[in-house]
């Protein structure tokens, strides 16, 4: 397969996107459609209303922006957006925006995101100005409807994003009113991670004969499943790279190879990997089939022990050696994780699977396993200490090795004078320190929060009523808090959820995620819940230690 720069982006030149989109998603590494934007993208361009069932992690922002850019007019634009995308949070409007902005780049969109928060004259400003694309919360939509300041009549598009979580927020009513103000005739676009039946009733009152899309319900591949150890870890962005540094010390594979989303961010890591004193290897899309030949053979022969790949790059490749697959970010659909994961774990040996995501993509780990019908289970990242003891038992088993054999009688000359000036034990640690530090084992002391996934659903607000949106209540209805004892304290997640629901009565299963740092530790609970369980732990201990609660002061990563 030779694939050249040009031709790694045709997967989306199929689909019909103009060349100032290839070239925006060039420049980005993108290399092939995923399943939805696959799907979703010529039906969108054809003006159809969809109804897309699809989470964080997918690829469905670029689904819905690409078909919105495409029909952007090259001349004099109107001053009201031709495209409206609601969102339930603050973050998640920064994010469209900036993905609308990335893909945008060549044809000179004008993006503005609107949320409560922000200084409202700033927003009233650039509505004055002009804008192509609305990226809103609903509730900040509604003021400047109010206001007069945002005009819907020209919009041609309106995006639902995340809309399950909009309508948990309370958001119906302001999105009713919403879409009154929009033209009858435009196309609407709703993507929701779950389909309850409040969104198909949301659905059938504003959508016209919506096509439907799946994501995450292909059933288990046939034939026997492979022989795969398979684990997760929730890893939040920035300690991602430290993270897979750290599993990849404990796993210590024979031959791995890492799957990434973009060439960019193939480049980005193998460079980390290799300054961590890894012998990793780049293949993507981007390279001449020589350079391909030559990483393949560098890998085949032991001499790499590291491939970093996009999937386009990978496809086809049959490694013998592989043992271990991991993936960089949770893959964009249940089926691009099977394929990945059916190359190791072959003829009766066993693979192992490693898969790194963000904790807002935990919901791919579901439906991956849903549709495998397999567990995954979410473990912590190794600690410092976890390190430290792999190493020295590494270290052991290598001296271990080193007594069996019998050519160790040149280093008498060393050892014996010592021996009688030195206590043998101590000398024999001596030496037991010096091959450890030589042992080339980084020290890495970063801090790496653990995350604890949910376990349940977060529970849903069931109050007619419109639960509480400024503060740092995330979308769900959960609220952070902060606990003042951390890792260090010895505190580990039961010790925090037995503390909650002995002092507070809430259940364990109404607590969400669970990060322990060092020295400090943040639990999600239900906003509703929030002043209460802070409330009712105060004054009291935690491991006997006695412990500080109060909200995070700051906002959550959505
Ligand atoms: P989303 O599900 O929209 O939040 O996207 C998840 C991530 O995938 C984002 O970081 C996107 O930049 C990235 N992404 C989206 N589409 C593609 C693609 N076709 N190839 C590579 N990365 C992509």
């Amino acid at each position: 397969m030779v694939l050249s720069t040009d031709g790694a982006v045709s997967g989306f030149a199929d689909l019909g996107l103009r060349p100032e989109l290839l070239q925006a998603l060039s420049g980005l590494g993108y290399e092939e459609p995923t399943p939805i934007q696959r799907e979703a993208i010529p039906l969108l361009l054809q003006r159809r209303d969809l109804m897309g069932q699809a989470a964080t992690g997918t690829g469905k922002t670029a689904a819905f922006a690409l078909p919105v850019l495409q029909r952007m007019p090259d001349g004099d634009r109107g001053v009201g957006p031709a495209a409206l995308v609601l969102v339930p949070t603050r973050e998640l409007a920064m994010q469209v925006s900036q993905a609308f902005h990335r893909y945008g780049r060549e044809l000179g969109v004008r993006v503005l995101p609107i949320y409560g928060g922000q200084p409202i004259g700033r927003q009233l400003q650039a509505l004055r100005r002009g804008v192509d694309v609305v990226v809103a919360t609903p509730g900040r939509a509604l003021d400047h409807l109010a206001r007069e300041s945002l005009h819907l009549e020209d919009v041609e598009a309106v995006v639902l994003d995340e809309a399950d979580e909009m309508l948990d927020m309370g958001f119906i009513e302001d999105i009713e009113v919403i879409l009154q103000a929009t033209p009858g005739e435009r196309q609407t676009v709703l993507f929701s991670a779950t389909l309850p039946p409040r969104i198909e009733g949301l659905a059938g009152r504003h959508l016209r004969d919506p096509v439907r899309i799946q994501m995450g319900r292909e059933a288990a591949p046939p034939g026997e499943a492979p022989l795969v150890r398979q684990s997760a870890y929730m890893v939040a962005r920035p300690h991602k790279a430290a993270a897979l540094g750290r599993v990849l010390d404990v796993e210590a594979p024979a031959a791995a190879i890492v799957f990434c989303r973009t060439r960019n961010e193939v480049d980005e890591l193998t460079e980390i990997l290799n300054g961590r004193g890894y012998r990793a290897e780049a293949l993507h899309g981007g390279m001449s089939q020589e350079q391909r030949d030559r990483v393949m053979g560098r890998l085949r022969s032991g001499t790499a022990e590291l491939l970093i790949a996009t999937d386009v790059a990978a496809r086809g490749l049959d490694i013998e050696q592989l043992t271990h697959v991991v993936n960089y970010n949770a893959p964009s659909a249940p089926d691009t994780y099977v394929h990945r994961v059916g190359r190791v774990g072959r003829a009766g040996r066993e693979g192992v699977a490693i898969t790194l995501a963000e904790p807002r993509e935990h919901r791919m780990i579901k439906a991956i396993e849903r549709a495998t019908n397999q567990q995954i289970p979410v473990q912590q990242v190794p600690t410092v200490a976890d390190l430290r003891t792999r190493r020295l038992e590494m270290l052991r088993a290598a001296l271990e090795e080193s007594l069996m054999e019998d050519d160790l009688d040149h280093f008498r000359v060393v050892a014996e004078p010592l021996a009688e000036e030195f206590d043998v034990m101590e000398l024999a640690l001596a030496a037991v320190k010096l091959a450890y530090e030589s042992s080339g084992a980084v020290t890495d002391e970063e801090e790496i929060p653990q995350i604890t996934p949910r376990l349940e659903q977060p529970p849903r607000s069931r109050r007619g009523g419109r639960p509480p949106r400024r503060g740092r209540s995330s979308p769900s209805g959960m609220a952070r808090l902060f606990f003042s004892l951390g890792r260090g304290a010895g505190i580990r997640p039961q010790d925090l959820v037995g503390a909650i629901a002995g002092e507070s009565g809430l259940s364990g299963r109404d607590i969400g995620a669970i990060q322990i740092a060092d020295r400090f530790s943040l639990v999600e609970v239900p906003e509703s819940a929030a002043d209460h369980v802070i409330a009712a732990l105060r004054g009291s201990t935690i491991k006997g230690r006695k412990a500080t609660v109060r909200r995070e002061r700051y906002p959550s990563d959505r």
